[in-house]
């Protein structure tokens, strides 16, 4: 191939191994090499790094990026340097001389990408160093941490807007994945990015399924998901409280999976352990509260699972946005029940917030509601949510997968809600579902229920299809629950045209689910060699991150391993042509991999250690 003219895209194939761009990465890229400024608005694993760093590469001078978190910092700095980048990053875990011999590499333009917080670029003395520094570009990443609204603000960030009066030559580039419009205005406002052009893509994450389960036995669902399509994958599993989070962890280790928890309330040294692990480890499964996350950048993500609902849609983007980074097909999995809507109700009734506020929770958690009810598609509502449209359903969500049935739940909601009313609306669901099945409970007696006029109008009815009518009706707001927090349900203006016959409903049908076949998952071949070799290449892959000291996927990706599997490169030149296979990693790692695939053509070939 020739590269006289296209030095972007030699560097892509060279120093990344990557054979096309994504999609806008062509156009950011270069208007940054023309000197351009830009705000780049992209998902989680939408490919943001190489809009800055192929013009810094490209561009003479050192790229330097503004991150919020070492963390992140050093995993991309580990990354480039596998790739044959001279990357660093300029932090206060440097010593004396490494600060120095960064300092000077980049006063000789012998280094291609300098990453630093904003505090640290701010301090006079490195203002004073770029100065006299040839500097290709500034790039400002997590630029929604300017936003003064959003959960991430750092107040440092809105220091940054002096670089365009300081370094006037010096093309900007802000990118962040949090997608609605004021925040983007903010950016543009706060980093005095007057003139930047703004490049949106699309906020889908196609290969991320969609998937909402009603609540059975939850333990035992999540259970049988993660077995049955993630048995030795790395995923996080969400919970509500730091208890849940405890329990769930400990259970799912004493069934044998590396689970570790992760919350506020454990000691940071533990905190800081457990990420470590997950991020330097295969198929670890963190569970955590909404604590977790900021500033996880493992591409190999294959699972997020919520056990309990999520606050908002824009909640449940973020968190399951996590998963499938790397692009190979990642499983969003939420398990909901009636006693989620009622706790997050609860939640919302009895915070300090003034009411104004609550008013807006309560729409979001609608929302959220509204999402878990579908019948149609996931995505396109996901996706609406957030201002886009898509023509058709996605055909990856569990309602596209599997069509949810209706039925016509319009006599037995009568029932139900003239039941909560001859109550006198003082009751939660358990009790409400008794009297109409008729039930023996005491109390029922004692109240003197067993002579209302429902008492056992709905004993045609098992319990579980009560449960689910009750959780479609309060998540519809055809009721409520009391805001003092004791459960009780009550009938809501909404329900009167259904309590007066002048309305009908049509329900989910729960109940029987035809028995998933399991799936083929990203990382699970369907011949047994193609997933004995994928156990070899991944063996090999983790010796030599161990070596190095760096996690797995700083050395190849999955979806690298994938395709060596199925293309089975057979020398140096094939092996150089697999996606995410630079000329730096084929110096170093390609014999080893080229060994193992060699032996796999044998007959004779058996894994080792199996
Ligand atoms: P973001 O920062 O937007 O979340 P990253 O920059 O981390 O995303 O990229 C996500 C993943 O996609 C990374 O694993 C990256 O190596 C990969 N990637 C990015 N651009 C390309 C491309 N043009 N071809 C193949 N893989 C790419
Ligand atoms: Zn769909």
């Amino acid at each position: 191939m020739d590269h006289r003219f296209d030095p972007a895209l030699e560097c892509l194939h060279r120093v990344f191994g990557y054979h096309d761009f994504r999609g806008r990465q062509r156009e950011i890229i270069d208007h940054i090499r023309e000197g351009g400024d830009a705000l780049v608005l992209m998902p989680t694993g939408g490919g943001k790094s190489l809009c800055y760093q192929i013009p810094a590469l490209v561009r003479s001078g050192t790229g330097v990026v503004v991150s919020p978190l070492i963390a992140l910092m050093k995993d991309q700095v580990d990354a480039l340097r596998e790739a044959g980048v001279r990357a660093a990053s300029l932090d206060s875990t440097r010593t004396g001389a490494e600060a120095a011999r960064i300092r000077r590499d980049l006063l000789t333009g012998e280094l291609d990408l300098l990453y630093l917080a904003p505090e640290r670029l701010l301090m006079d003395s490195t203002l004073e160093l770029l100065d006299r520094a040839p500097t290709a570009l500034f790039a400002i990443d997590e630029a929604h941490c300017v936003s003064q609204w959003g959960h991430d603000f750092r107040p440092e960030y809105l220091q940054l807007s002096i670089l365009g009066e300081r370094f006037p030559g010096v093309p900007r580039i802000a990118l962040t994945a949090t997608a609605d419009p004021r925040t983007r205005q903010e950016i543009l406002a706060r980093l005095a990015l007057n003139r930047a052009e703004v490049f949106v893509s699309s906020f889908d994450r196609p290969n991320i399924r969609y998937r909402v389960t009603p609540k059975g036995n939850t333990r035992d669902q999540l259970w049988r998901f993660i077995r049955q399509e993630h048995p030795d994958d790395a995923g996080i599993v969400y919970c509500l409280s730091r208890k849940r989070v405890d329990e769930t962890a400990a259970w799912l280790a004493s069934q044998g999976r590396d689970a570790l928890p992760y919350h506020a309330g454990l000691p940071a040294e533990t905190r800081r352990l457990h990420q470590e692990r997950f991020l330097h480890g295969e198929g670890v499964i963190i569970v955590a509260t909404i604590a977790f996350g900021m500033g996880i950048d493992k591409p190999d993500v294959r699972f997020v699972a919520h056990l309990d609902l999520p606050k908002s849609l824009e909640a449940y983007y973020q968190e399951t946005g996590r998963a499938g980074r790397d692009g190979l097909p990642a499983n969003a999995w939420l398990a909901y029940g009636l006693q989620d809507v009622i706790t997050l109700r609860q939640m919302v009734d009895q915070s300090e917030a003034d009411e104004a506020r609550k008013r807006v929770e309560r729409g979001k958690l609608e929302a959220m509601l509204a999402f878990c009810e579908l019948t149609t598609c996931r995505r396109q509502a996901l996706l609406q949510h957030f201002g886009e449209e898509l023509d058709e359903p996605c055909g990856n969500c569990d309602t596209c997968l599997e069509p949810v049935e209706t039925w016509d739940a319009t006599e037995p909601a009568r029932k139900a809600l003239s039941c909560i009313y001859r109550t006198g609306q003082r009751f939660g669901t358990g009790y409400v579902i008794d009297v109409l099945r008729g039930g023996a409970d005491e109390r029922i007696r004692r109240n003197g229920h067993h002579r209302t006029s429902t008492y056992g109008i709905g004993a045609d009815l098992p319990a579980a299809t009560w449960r689910s009518l009750f959780r479609q009706l309060l998540a519809r707001g055809l009721v409520t629950v009391d805001e003092e927090g004791y459960g009780t349900l009550q009938l809501t203006e909404a329900s009167r045209p259904l309590l007066r016959g002048e309305s009908t409903l049509e329900l989910r049908r729960e109940g029987v689910k035809r028995r998933a076949k399991a799936k083929r998952t990203a990382t699970r071949f369907d011949d047994p060699d193609d997933q004995a070799l994928f156990d070899a290449l991944r063996r090999c892959r983790r010796q030599l991150a161990d070596e190095h000291g760096v996690p797995p996927y700083v050395i190849f990706h999955d979806a690298t391993l994938v395709e060596m599997v199925e293309q089975r490169p057979a020398d140096t030149e094939e092996l150089a042509g697999i996606t995410g296979v630079g000329e730096r990693k084929l110096e170093r790692y390609g014999d080893a991999f080229l060994d193992i695939l060699s032996t796999s053509h044998h007959p004779a070939y058996r894994p080792s250690g199996e």
